[in-house]
């Protein structure tokens, strides 16, 4: 049983990890992040930051022996190390959640399976193959053009390269001692996503779907209300809601959605954590995604999610964070700074939320 107010220990110490140490704050909940990176943001908003590489069993030991409930701010952990863990102080979500949605191809052949299992949800993924060497892509070439995505470790288009033709697959200096899977590219009228947060009983509170968008393969923006029917809005709270329980989850976490011409409705992918498209629920919702995952890990009352606000959250990549960072701002307007020191291209250094009064 958790204790009434236990310490959290959050593995990772970016902006995610940040936002959730602030969210437990606000709970009461004292957090200690572990993380590998010396100017880790989250040492300005946890309790405790130990810096350690995620495979010293030392630092790991001192770190699970000082709180009571560990939980994670990104995926990939690996595996053997978050079982550790689990041996040592409960882990929420659990680690074989993590066994399954680290690698791109056993999360597909999840989400397959479960479709199969429950056809009139009609879940689907794009078409997809393994690619284990060269002429896997050679034997796929029904897949171009496609998009070939290494299994792990792979995240904000990372690991990604676009194949429109065999030709071109010499010219891209794929290194083939890594798996990839290789996607047929859609064409994508609109991206959302839902977030979901499963509780210890059983009960599932859902967002309202995100409208997302996204630049080179970055998240760039996204909104509510999202711009889609009303069966696809209930379908992919249905879908994710199942994914969920299917995972035997506890904790937040999101399942990114696809939507072709045709209004079809693919599942890309599942993110074992709270997801940068929701960060518009801090401002937007009565709970954020945040709290929300502090209050299914450590067990806390659960509130009946509400849509407060229409909201759209734009990511302030790079650069861009100079000028935010000596801008005035309307009441209306939420500017949050990750406090990272370095900036680089391509690097999530902060977010404004806007919402709609
Ligand atoms: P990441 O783990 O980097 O978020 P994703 O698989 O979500 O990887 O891909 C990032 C983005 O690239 C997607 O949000 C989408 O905009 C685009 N993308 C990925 N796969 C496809 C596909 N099969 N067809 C069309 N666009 C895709
Ligand atoms: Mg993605």
């Amino acid at each position: 049983m958790v204790k009434e107010n236990p310490i959290l220990g959050i593995i990772g110490g970016g902006q995610l990890g940040s936002m959730l140490a602030t969210a437990a704050k606000k709970l009461n909940i004292k957090t200690i992040v572990l993380s590998d990176d010396t100017e880790a943001p989250a040492k300005n908003f946890c309790d405790e930051l130990i810096i350690s590489d995620y495979n010293k069993v030392k630092n790991i030991e001192e770190f699970a022996n000082k709180v009571d409930i560990v939980t994670f701010e990104f995926e990939n952990i690996p595996f053997k190390i978050l079982e550790y863990i689990g041996k040592l102080k409960p882990i929420l979500p659990k680690p074989t959640v993590n066994k399954i949605v680290q690698n791109r191809f056993t999360e597909k052949k999840f989400i397959q399976n479960t479709a199969r299992a429950f056809n009139e949800l009609e879940i689907k993924t794009v078409d997809y193959g393994l690619i284990k060497e060269k002429s896997d892509i050679l034997k796929n070439e029904g897949l171009l053009p496609g998009i070939l995505k290494t299994c792990t470790l792979g995240y904000d288009g990372k690991g990604q390269f676009i194949i429109n033709n065999t030709e071109e697959v010499d010219k891209l200096e794929i290194d083939f001692d890594k798996e990839y899977i290789l996607e047929k590219k859609i064409i994508l009228k609109k991206e959302i996503s839902i977030i979901v947060t499963r509780f210890s009983n059983n009960e599932c509170l859902i967002f309202d779907p995100f409208e997302n968008y996204h630049v080179n393969q970055i998240l760039n923006r996204s909104v509510i209300p999202a711009d889609i029917t009303k069966d696809i809005f209930i379908k992919a709270q249905q879908q994710a809601k199942l994914i969920a329980e299917k995972l035997d989850y506890i904790g937040t976490m999101c399942v990114e959605y696809f939507i072709d011409e045709n209004n079809n409705l693919f599942v890309n992918e599942i993110a074992p954590r709270v997801h940068n498209s929701g960060h518009l629920t801090i401002n937007a919702y009565n709970v954020s995604q945040f709290e929300n995952h502090i209050r299914a890990v450590c067990n806390l009352e659960i509130i009946k999610l509400k849509k407060i606000h229409n909201a759209e959250m734009i990511n302030i990549i790079g650069e861009d964070i100079k000028d935010y960072r000596n801008k005035s701002f309307s009441k209306n307007e939420f500017f949050f700074d990750y406090l990272k020191t370095e900036i680089k291209k391509k690097r999530k250094m902060g977010h404004l939320t806007t919402i709609k009064l």
